[in-house]
């Protein structure tokens, strides 16, 4: 369905960070989607960092690429795991990105000679990026989610561009405020005063919310809506409830139960058409709550724990991938994170490996917990543990093979050990050039590159394909050198990018699934389409499981 004009639909929070504005800004656009409109997603963060991609992930969670190579932060990935959609650059920017874009402007003299301010000319930047958005998708809605909470310093500059947008198309324009009511365990009431204060503080930006999605942990009841209602200038259907919930698939239902999409459609005074989210009920809400078979997956990495909390933010995009693929096959996941560190110091020994269904080893940079995951991947290959390598877990399980199998006892990455005679992974030329100056935002091999299949491999079997176009994020690559030598010995390898050269999957045959990826299939695997490979590999895990109970 076309509608003539794009409407805009903003996402700010209040009271609190980590509320879940991605969630509730996915599942909005779910709802509209599923009314037949045609429904984009932005996100803006506060930060200066240019883009993601020099974050590390306990500070700010996983990194999502997308196919045009940026990196960005994971509510795109919810946007696209949501929406069934491949988004862009033109999806994401920065506070970082948006003054850079007017600082080269100004140097290139493009505002003639005037003062340059942060009001309006960055406000100015962020609704030029948001309307070029809009003309390219020929979106009916685009939802903009702006990161940080009301009131902070760092996001109000963002705030005005909502502001000057809905002065000038006041008819296109809508605001929802997500907030949070706290339920102090000494009060044991739910309470809206910090909800109150946030909107006056919206209020003061210039903003009336025309929505409040209230996050707690119990239902909102009908005094508390009423209070919300009177005190923030909301009506109170518009004020809706947004408790706790175990699976977030389930918050666009939520939403729905309380009428929002059909609220937001009669203010823009459009026609609600049908609705039709059956599928997503039936396959994401119904299977995860009846199955009581519930499938042991053991994720070995780093990036857990911060101070004494642990963060699965940092994997999200796998975690999700991997549920998809369970849910599939009518199976919940039991996830165990195990931490690379603990194996490598010994305090956790390989032997609790044999208790798991499979094994996965993500992404991830640098020398900590790396010598435990390649004793690892040592046991698993060994044990016949089905195992899925992805990115730096496929590099980890070549340098295993190479030093146990092909005996090349100091292989290693040149990114740990520069010095190594046996550098199995290795910088490309262009890559070496970019770390000697000290190049490091935005230079990895990014986004889509394609891969050939070679036939009859698990790789091709999977994705029943001759030719796939992944998502990559890394700056080393297999080393041909050794292609050699390590197919002879028995690693096959069943992807490669034929233009470059790249070797892309590796598997083994002697092994009831044993994949390594250069690629990031996470970033591709949606919740009613798994991704083949995440598919196989929880078959190869069910498998296991099944025999080993018998
Ligand atoms: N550290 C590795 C590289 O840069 C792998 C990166 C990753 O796992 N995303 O090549």
């Amino acid at each position: 369905m076309k509608n003539k004009k794009t409407k805009f639909i903003f996402v700010m929070g209040g009271v609190l960070s980590g509320l879940g504005k991605g969630i509730a800004t996915s599942s909005i656009a779910k709802l509209l989607q599923s009314r037949g409109f045609k429904v984009t997603a932005m996100k803006i963060d506060p930060y200066i960092n240019v883009d993601a991609g020099t974050m590390n992930p306990t500070e700010h969670g996983e990194v999502f690429v997308t196919k045009d190579g940026l990196e960005t932060d994971q509510d795109i990935g919810n946007y696209e795991r949501f929406l069934d959609l491949e988004l862009d650059a033109d999806n994401y920017m920065t506070q970082g990105s948006v003054w850079q874009t007017v600082i080269n402007k100004e140097r290139n003299l493009e505002y003639g000679g005037k003062c340059v301010e942060p009001v309006p000319h960055i406000p100015d930047e962020v609704i030029r990026r948001i309307k070029k958005l809009a003309n390219k998708s020929k979106a009916d809605f685009v939802m903009i989610e702006i990161g940080g909470t009301v009131g902070e310093y760092q996001n109000f500059i963002f705030l005005e561009a909502a502001r000057m947008m809905k002065l000038k198309m006041p008819n296109q324009v809508m605001s929802i405020m997500v907030s949070y009511l706290p339920i102090p365990s000494k009060i044991g009431e739910m309470k809206t005063k910090p909800t109150q204060t946030a909107v006056k503080t919206l209020n003061s930006a210039g903003i009336q919310p025309d929505f409040i999605l209230a996050r707690s942990e119990k239902v909102l009841d009908h005094k508390r809506k009423e209070k919300i209602s009177t005190f923030c200038n909301v009506a109170i259907e518009d004020v809706i409830s947004s408790p706790d919930v175990d699976n977030i698939y389930q918050v666009p239902i939520v939403y729905r139960q309380q009428n929002l999409d059909k609220r937001i459609l009669l203010k823009f005074k459009m026609k609600a058409n049908n609705r039709d989210l059956q599928d997503w009920q039936k396959k994401l809400l119904e299977i995860p709550k009846k199955t009581r078979k519930k499938v042991k997956i053991g994720l070995v990495g780093k990036y857990f724990s911060t101070g004494s909390f642990t963060l699965s933010d940092s994997y999200i995009s796998v975690i999700e991938s991997l549920k998809f693929a369970a849910w599939y096959h009518k199976f919940n996941i039991e996830f165990v994170w195990i931490d690379s560190e603990s194996i490598e110091k010994g305090k956790t020994d390989l032997k609790v490996l044999n208790d798991f269904a499979g094994i996965v080893v993500p992404g991830g940079f640098g020398s900590r917990g790396v010598e435990g995951i390649i004793q690892a991947i040592e046991f698993i290959r060994k044990s016949k543990i089905p195992y899925f390598g992805l990115c730096y877990g496929m590099q980890l399980a070549c340098i295993e093979f190479a030093r146990n199998v092909l005996k090349l006892k100091d292989a290693n990455t040149t990114e740990i050990d520069k010095q190594t005679t046996n550098p199995i992974i290795d910088l490309m030329s262009e890559q070496k050039q970019n770390i000697k100056d000290a190049r490091y935002g935005g230079t990895m091999r990014l986004g889509d590159y394609s891969c050939q299949l070679v036939p009859k491999t698990i790789a091709a079997q999977a994705y029943n394909s001759t030719s796939v176009v992944e998502r990559h994020r890394h700056r080393y690559e297999f080393n041909n050198k050794y292609l050699n030598k390590i197919t002879k010995a028995g690693l096959i390898v069943s992807g490669i990018n034929k233009k470059r050269n790249l070797v892309e999957i590796v598997e083994l045959t002697d092994h009831p699934f044993f994949v390594g990826v250069q690629f990031h299939p996470e970033f591709k695997s949606r919740p009613l389409r798994p991704h083949p490979l995440f598919l196989q590999f929880i078959s190869a895990a069910i498998k296991r499981q099944e025999y080993k109970n018998k």
